[in-house]
């Protein structure tokens, strides 16, 4: 399969490893563009979200919540968790990963996407919806 992340769960293409474990990787992402940004996935491909069975969703969520207190453990106060499913949503890369961003007290990252406004009735929403 010509997925880079599977690629990297196979080492065929390197990457900064800060875990590993039998069902799921997390590594530095390669963008350089916020600090400790980091990629959870699971090691079997799934797009995303939208196609995860729920074995593998709760192996991925626990290794997201465990990386997430190493974060605290190391030093930050919280964390961003940031996931796209779907090319409309912004997914670049086909196998889900949730992004992993350690925050501190006042570091000046801004990790929330700027909204434009709602522009439809919050009620038409809600009958849209509501399950
Ligand atoms: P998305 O836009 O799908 O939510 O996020 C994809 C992420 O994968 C981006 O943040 C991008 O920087 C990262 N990425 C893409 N290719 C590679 C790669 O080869 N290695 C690593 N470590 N990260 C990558
Ligand atoms: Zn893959």
């Amino acid at each position: 399969m010509n997925c880079i992340f599977c690629k990297i769960i196979q080492k065929e293409i390197p990457s900064t490893i800060i875990y590993e474990d039998e069902h799921t990787l997390v590594f530095m992402d390669i963008a350089k563009d916020v600090d400790g940004h980091m990629l959870a996935i699971p090691k079997k491909h799934v797009k995303n979200i939208l196609d995860c069975d729920t074995e593998t969703l709760h192996h991925l969520m626990n290794t997201v919540q465990k990386v997430s207190q190493h974060c605290i453990d190391c030093g930050y106060d919280g964390v961003n968790l940031l996931n796209a499913s779907g090319e409309s949503a912004g997914q670049s890369v086909p196998h889900f990963h949730i992004h992993i961003i350690p925050r501190k007290h006042q570091d000046g990252i801004d990790a929330w996407p700027h909204f434009n406004g709602a522009l439809t009735h919050p009620e038409i929403l809600f009958q849209l919806l509501k399950m």
